[in-house]
């Protein structure tokens, strides 16, 4: 099986890539033999037909090396200026490590509000694929400047996962500071072996791995498989590696056993869509769902009728992501509702034959339709 998969590695030809500030940065700042490195290693594969995306940390880390301050400082605004002092660097040592193979790079800066919006998410999706026309390696990160908490990915590992299906990448490679999983936090003594490959990765999998993350950048292990079984869930295999192994994303490309390489199971794969309502979208509000709405939804795959919705929480618009909720406070899906909350707050428990004379308006007959509907099993 591993070697299997491996070897069909050899037939990707879009590919995402995340390398972290751990590998990015050393005291004095940018680490440009890694960066370099990794430009002279895609710009080959590059000229043999590939396409590659970066998602690229080492903003703050650069801006720190160039202004060097207290670590002991906690504002905000001190890391989102160090993050604009260093972005600049980032891109350049990419735009110089590129040029040399006569390729160009591309930055993209987004926050979580950006792709929050479905319709400017499928924007930055056709800005990638002009990106690619004209043969560009988009290189994005965070826009640090300006992201607060709520407006804030997690960290660049959940970034990736989030932008999988804008890349329409087909495999998603994390660089790091080590040659894969192990059983055991590599750091301590008797960590056993790496592991070379996880199929069918589960949330219990995950939360159950050790290491968190260090002192630079946001990640750490269990950061990168959370965003393998978000890769996994749309059916892209994920193999996490070393960054300082040489020619590495060649090396994976070839299907030599590098790294630890996360398959996706034989399940279901989620569409673009039902990607983005579970994993990149955030709910604007609730619907609180009677029993009988809950059993509908839960065991007969049906969609969301008005006369089963018994509260509405928050303020949201048509179109929506709203969380669905049962009587007893338990989450139970997610969807995009077809109503805005005043409106669901005047249909609630109505009878779907008389919606539009209460609404007076041409209506839909659902609150939110299956098609448009997640039903929550397990969720790291
Ligand atoms: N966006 C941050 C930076 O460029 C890093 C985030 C992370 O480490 O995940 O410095």
């Amino acid at each position: 099986m591993a070697n299997k998969a491996r070897t069909s590695l050899k037939a990707y030809t879009r590919i995402l890539i995340k390398i972290g500030s751990r590998v990015l940065s050393t005291k004095n700042g940018l680490n440009y033999r890694v960066i370099e490195r990794l430009c002279d290693d895609l710009s080959l594969l590059k000229d043999s037909g590939k396409e590659f995306a970066i998602v690229s940390s080492g903003a703050i880390a650069a801006g720190s090396a160039i202004m060097p301050v207290s670590k002991k400082f906690n504002a905000l605004s001190k890391t989102q200026a160090l993050a604009a002092i260093g972005q600049g660097s980032l891109i350049r040592a990419y735009n110089d490590a590129f040029r040399r193979y006569g390729h160009v790079a591309a930055q993209v800066l987004m926050t979580r509000e950006d792709i929050d919006n479905r319709r400017r998410y499928l924007n930055i999706r056709n800005t990638f694929t002009a990106l690619f026309e004209f043969g560009a390696v988009p290189i994005v990160n965070e826009n640090d400047t300006v992201s607060v908490d709520e407006i804030q990915f997690t960290d660049n590992d959940l970034l990736s996962a989030m932008i999988i299906p804008a890349v329409e990448a087909q495999v998603l490679i994390v660089l790091t500071d080590i040659d894969g999983v192990y059983p055991l936090d590599p750091r301590i003594k008797d960590h056993g072996q790496r592991i070379t490959e996880i199929i069918d990765i589960k949330p219990k999998d995950i939360n159950a791995s050790s290491s968190e993350a260090g002192e630079v950048g946001r990640g750490g292990i269990k950061s990168k498989l959370q965003a393998a079984y978000r890769a996994s869930l749309l059916g892209v295999p994920t193999v996490i590696a070393s960054a300082y192994q040489p020619q590495v994303v060649s090396s994976i490309l070839a299907g030599d056993d590098v790294g630890t390489i996360i398959l996706p199971g034989k399940s279901r794969k989620l569409t673009q869509k039902d990607h983005w309502i579970s994993f990149v979208s955030r709910p604007k509000g609730k619907l609180v769902v009677d029993n009988g709405a809950m059993k509908m939804i839960m065991h007969k795959g049906k969609s969301l009728l008005p006369c089963g919705v018994v509260d509405v929480e928050g303020n949201f618009k048509a179109g929506d992501p709203i969380t669905i909720g049962d009587s007893q406070g338990r989450d139970i899906a997610v969807g995009l509702s077809n109503y805005s909350s005043d409106e669901v707050y005047q249909i609630k428990g109505a009878n779907t034959k008389d919606l539009c004379a209460i609404l007076s308006k041409e209506c839909d007959e659902e609150v939110v339709h299956r098609n448009n509907m997640i039903v929550k099993k397990e969720t790291p």
